[in-house]
């Protein structure tokens, strides 16, 4: 069958940056199992599978406003030191959970100097274009209960 909305599909996948480096990939995995339509995977890589159909290759280029978003400068903070306090060993390329009212926001500290530290609150594909290299290794149709939940069993 060809995919659609309410098909259960299992991809292969190879995703790379424009500099050709390797970001994620489902080589020596289980292929990824999602549901069509239900926003599970990002809309552009969504959009470029419709009416494709098992063992098709897809090549395609996502922008970023169809994956993770444009960087938001905003989202690029100084933050006082002391709010680190008790945090050993903090540094560059850190990954830390700010809690906040909608929840924890993964936070990259960018920077950290004497009195202030520099935090990135963006996704870290943020304005990355994604260049993906998909197989379709399986479509099938979704059951009642996996339309009901939104994913894939
Ligand atoms: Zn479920």
């Amino acid at each position: 069958m060809k995919i659609q909305d309410n098909a259960v599909v299992a991809i292969h996948y190879t995703l790379k940056n424009d500099e050709g480096q390797v970001l994620d990939s489902s080589e020596g995995k289980d292929p990824l199992k999602y549901l069509h339509g239900a926003k599970n995977i990002i809309p552009g890589l969504e959009q470029a599978l419709v009416d494709k159909t098992e063992g098709d290759d897809v090549e395609v280029s996502i922008e970023p406003k169809d994956a993770y978003g444009e960087r938001n400068p905003e989202a690029v903070k100084q933050l006082p030191k002391n709010t680190f306090e008790g945090i050993d060993n903090l540094q560059e390329g850190m990954v830390l959970q700010a809690q906040t009212p909608q929840g924890a926001v993964p936070l990259r500290v960018v920077e950290v100097g004497d009195e202030a530290v520099t935090v990135d609150m963006n996704h870290q594909l943020a304005g990355v274009r994604l260049n993906f290299s998909v197989k379709v290794d399986s479509v099938r149709e979704a059951t009642a209960e996996e339309i009901e939940h939104g994913h894939a069993h």
